[in-house]
């Protein structure tokens, strides 16, 4: 087996004994390559399992985080998905194996261009990435069954929770310290919001307005 194939295989295997048991999950993380959304001296440390820096100062997450987070998410087939916090983009592409359409939005318009090129590259034609203060959501797509958040807040925007369909669940990263933070799941019902506490996690903080370039 070539080296990359045997670090891949090694990738797959660690996703699972951290608790990534969803078989459409670990075919989409089997499918989009990570390679393709870490650019330059971290390349090659694609397929370990930690977060690596990207432009603009931020970070693409760790892939057992993003399964963990994708699988809480529960996406079906036919669902229309937004995500706060493109960054590289490989959440995005993982989340458009599982849905039917994806909206994801970032501060940074650097972050926003580079990720739309990776998904043109590979043919990812059911994801949309817009340059957007995501903790307003997008009102003009609304509702979501689904929204992730790959950055920290306090706590859970309204204008998210707003836009969040009934019977929809929504994952995100919330604390007070870049320390200290909890992945949510929140699922609505028609009598209000039910909120789990997921797993301790680390994320950049959501930050308002658009990025300085
Ligand atoms: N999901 C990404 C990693 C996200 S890092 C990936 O798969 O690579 C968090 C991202 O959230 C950063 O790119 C940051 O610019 C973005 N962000 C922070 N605050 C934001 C806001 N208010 N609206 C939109 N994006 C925001």
């Amino acid at each position: 087996m070539t080296d990359l194939a045997e670090r891949k295989m090694r990738f797959l295997y660690s996703l699972r004994s951290k608790g990534v048991t969803d078989a459409r999950v670990l075919t989409a993380m089997e499918k989009i390559d990570r390679g393709d959304f870490v650019k330059g001296l971290f390349a090659e440390r694609a397929y370990e399992d930690m977060p690596l820096p990207i432009a603009c100062g931020q970070t693409i997450s760790q892939p057992s985080v993003v399964a963990l987070m994708t699988q809480a998410l529960d996406v079906s087939p036919r669902d229309k998905v937004l995500e706060i916090g493109t960054g590289s983009g490989y959440q995005a592409a993982i989340l458009s194996q599982l849905a039917r359409r994806v909206y994801t939005v970032d501060r940074h318009r650097r972050l926003v261009r580079e990720a739309e090129a990776v998904f043109q590259r590979l043919g990812l034609t059911n994801i949309t990435a817009i340059a957007a203060d995501g903790s307003h959501g997008l009102p003009d797509q609304a509702p979501f069954d689904r929204i992730l958040v790959t950055a920290a807040a306090e706590d859970a925007p309204g204008p998210l929770l707003a836009q969040l369909r009934e019977g929809g669940i929504m994952v995100l990263p919330v604390g007070q310290s870049d320390t200290v933070q909890s992945l949510i799941k929140v699922t609505r019902s028609p009598t209000g919001y039910e909120y789990d506490e997921l797993r301790p996690v680390r994320f950049v903080p959501l930050v308002e307005g658009l990025g300085q370039e």
